[in-house]
Parts: C-alpha cells; sequence; structure tokens
C-alpha cells in the first residue's frame, strides 16, 4: 500500500468492468450475506424440543469452546452482541470512569460506544497505510508528545486524565501489528483490548487475532463471517478475568440452590442458548466459509490488478486475514463517490468505509492524535460485496 496514487490517471470504466466480471449476474447483489446450509435448523429444533432457549444450555457452552478455540484462547464468554463484549471486556481490564481509552479513528462506532458504556472517553489515534489499523509506532511517538508515566500508569498530560487501555481493531479482518503494540503498551503501562469483532479465522505470524490482547472481542451480528443472529463473545487466557466476565453478563448473581444474591451492579449480557445453537452450526461451516472468502479476494485480486488508479487491498506481510470485506482503493474521495453512485445504480451493494470517529458529532469533544492517514484512507476505500457464497463459483 503506497501513501498515495501521484500522476496517475484512473480508469472508473475498467474498475467497474473488473468487479462485474467477479460477480454473479443476479441483483440486487448484498454487501455481505449470512448463510445457512449446515445443521442451523436442527440445533434450533433441539434447543424448542427440550425447552432450553434462554441464558442456560448446553449450546451456549459449547460456544464459548469453540470461539475460544478459534481465537487462540483459553476462555471465551458469550455475551448478547460484540458492543456488549467489548464494553465488558473494558469493565474487566479496569477501565474506570473518566479514564481515556486509545481507538483508532477508522473503526466502526461500537468501538467507540463500548468506551462511553465503560465510563470512559475514547482518545483517538491514526490508522497506516498497510494494515488499515491502529499504528504503533505512530501511536508511540504520539504518546512520547502528550503523555507522562506517574504511579505505574499514563496521563495525558494536556487533559490530566488516565490512559487505562488502548483498542485496536483489525480493519475488514486485517490484523493490527499486534507485536509492536504490545511493546508500545507495555512500556506506557496500557492495557491492550481487542476489537476482533471483525477478524474471526484471521491470524497474524501463525497466532489468531484475540490471542494478542489482554482480551478481546468478538461479534457474531448478521453480517459477520458466521453469525449468532446477533451476538458476541470475550475471549481471554486470563482464568480470573474469565470467571468476572461470566459473573458481569449474568447480573453477578451468587451460585445457591435457593437464594438471589448479587454481590456487585452486572449486566444481563448472557448470549441465549437459541443464538448459541445457530453459532455452533455456523462454526461447522467457519473453515468452508473463510476459503470461500479467499477465493473471492483472489479473484478480486486478479481482476483488478493493473488497472490504473486503482489497488486492491492484500492481507498484510505474515498474516492471513478473513476477508470479511474485500476493499478497493480508488485515487481520492470523487473518484469514490462516483464508484460508489455506479456500483449501487447497478444493484451492487458497495458501501464507504464508516466515518470515522472524530467526524460523529458526539465524537466532537474528544482528545485526538494526528488522523492524516485515516482521513485519506476513508476518502479512498470502497468495500465490495463479499459473501461467502460468492467465492463458490469464482
Ligand atoms: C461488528 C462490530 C462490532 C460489534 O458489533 P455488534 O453488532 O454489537 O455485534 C464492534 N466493533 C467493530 C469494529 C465491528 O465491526
Amino acid at each position: 500500500m503506497t501513501a498515495a496514487l501521484k500522476n496517475t490517471s484512473y480508469d472508473e470504466d475498467a474498475l467497474v468492468a473488473a468487479v462485474t466480471s467477479v460477480l454473479p449476474g443476479s441483483r440486487p447483489l448484498p454487501l455481505h450475506e449470512p448463510e445457512f446450509i449446515g445443521r442451523e435448523k436442527e440445533y434450533l429444533a433441539d434447543c424448542i424440543d427440550t425447552g432450553w432457549v434462554s441464558s442456560v444450555g448446553s449450546y451456549v457452552d459449547r460456544f464459548e469452546t469453540l470461539v475460544a478455540e478459534k481465537s487462540g484462547t483459553r476462555f471465551g464468554v458469550a455475551c448478547v452482541s460484540g458492543t456488549a463484549a467489548l464494553h465488558i471486556a473494558l469493565v474487566a481490564a479496569g477501565v474506570s470512569r473518566d479514564d481515556e481509552v486509545l481507538v483508532q479513528a477508522l473503526t466502526f462506532v461500537a468501538s467507540a460506544n463500548a468506551v462511553y458504556h465503560a465510563g470512559a472517553l475514547p482518545h483517538f489515534v491514526d490508522s497506516e497505510y498497510a494494515t488499515l489499523g491502529l499504528d504503533p509506532d505512530a501511536l508511540d511517538a504520539y504518546l512520547g508528545e502528550i503523555a507522562e508515566l506517574r504511579d505505574g500508569a499514563a496521563w495525558n498530560r494536556l487533559t490530566g486524565r488516565r490512559i487505562s487501555a488502548v483498542v485496536p481493531m483489525h480493519v475488514f479482518g486485517h490484523p493490527v501489528r499486534m507485536e509492536r503494540l504490545a511493546e508500545v503498551a507495555e512500556r506506557w503501562h496500557i492495557i491492550v483490548v481487542e476489537d476482533a469483532a471483525e477478524s474471526l479465522g484471521s491470524s497474524r505470524n501463525g497466532r489468531p487475532m484475540g490471542s494478542f490482547g489482554k482480551l478481546a472481542a468478538v461479534s457474531f451480528n448478521g453480517n459477520k463471517t458466521i453469525t449468532t443472529g446477533g451476538g458476541g463473545a470475550v475471549v481471554t487466557d486470563d482464568e480470573a478475568l474469565a470467571k468476572h466476565l461470566k459473573h458481569l453478563t449474568t447480573t453477578a448473581k451468587l451460585p445457591h440452590r435457593w437464594a438471589f444474591d448479587h454481590d456487585e451492579v452486572a449486566y444481563n449480557y448472557r448470549l441465549p442458548n437459541l443464538n448459541a445453537a445457530l453459532g455452533c452450526a455456523q462454526f461447522e461451516m467457519l473453515d468452508r466459509f473463510l476459503a470461500e472468502k479467499r477465493a473471492l479476494a483472489e479473484a478480486y485480486e486478479r481482476a483488478l490488478t493493473g488497472i490504473p488508479g486503482v489497488e486492491f487491498f492484500r492481507e498484510p506481510d505474515g498474516c492471513r486475514g478473513n476477508y470479511w470485506l474485500n476493499a478497493v482503493l480508488v485515487p481520492d474521495r470523487a473518484a469514490r463517490d462516483s464508484l460508489l453512485e455506479r456500483l449501487n445504480g447497478e444493484g451492487i451493494h458497495a458501501r464507504p468505509c464508516w466515518t470515522p470517529m472524530h467526524e460523529l458529532p458526539f465524537n466532537r469533544d474528544c482528545p485526538r492524535g494526528p488522523l492524516g492517514v485515516t482521513e485519506a484512507l476513508v476518502d479512498r476505500i470502497v468495500n465490495l460485496p463479499s459473501s461467502a457464497k460468492l467465492g463458490r463459483r469464482v
């Protein structure tokens, strides 16, 4: 990935023809569709027939094992959504009221919302071209300018607030440079909580995403690689944290045969067994979906290579991305909007990247570092249809 495409022509017609050549003829063509071609109905019927539809049941336990296994962690805690998972991961990590939490500006709004839910304030930082995700070197330099270490914690010298955590997000499934981020975070006594919502099945140097942070949140929303309808999970290697997370998701109820006692303010965040049943069936399809998504990405890459002014976003070196969403970069915002108009006009659901966090009205007063790369990327990214089944025919 290069910083900018200078002195280059751009050929939108060739780009549209190439994208169309990869896709089937049916319209409309959604950006990302869930697919239920395994044992979903069987497992759901089992929940109904046995009466185990709610927060207790064998599927929810099995689902937790499956998500931990795929994330390379010892424990998984199922939650009602990825946002809820990120929220309680931050709480369990010790993020306190009025802390600042470093969040990349190039992310889905849930990353920042979860920080607010924990009572803290998001502090926006920049991405890098090679991964689209948080830039650990830029972060290190920035912390050197604005932060100081005091009493074993990082403090923002400009706002007087503690910086307690950092939330790297693996954009479209492509891994952040986590080894370098771990060094930076350790030096600054900042806890790493991965927003691995989009990156189930991705790995970096052979290690699954979700296993790098102290904790990580995964999403199983309807548009993710596999789905529970709505749902999420926290994954971690830390047994004490996993126990606390389970407690926090189940109203902090103390186990007892008949008494109803609770020992802290907590949440009703437990994933119902029904949703977990859907998730267990989806997990059986995951490796197949990942292979199909990879085939689709390879087909896009072949078709788009050599078109002037166009870059297909490839997984970073040493990484295996899940290609949750395919992304193409065009020269500028005018080219982006023109392409989006044209593809959507033809019933091909392409979309831009999210509005970056610092441009949303409710985030206006949040602290932020330089965000030049984020802004350049937002102007240039277009996501293309990415459902696994599109890779079945290429
Ligand atoms: C999907 C997603 C989430 C979580 O979303 P839910 O819909 O709450 O499951 C969080 N962060 C990112 C970056 C996401 O893409």
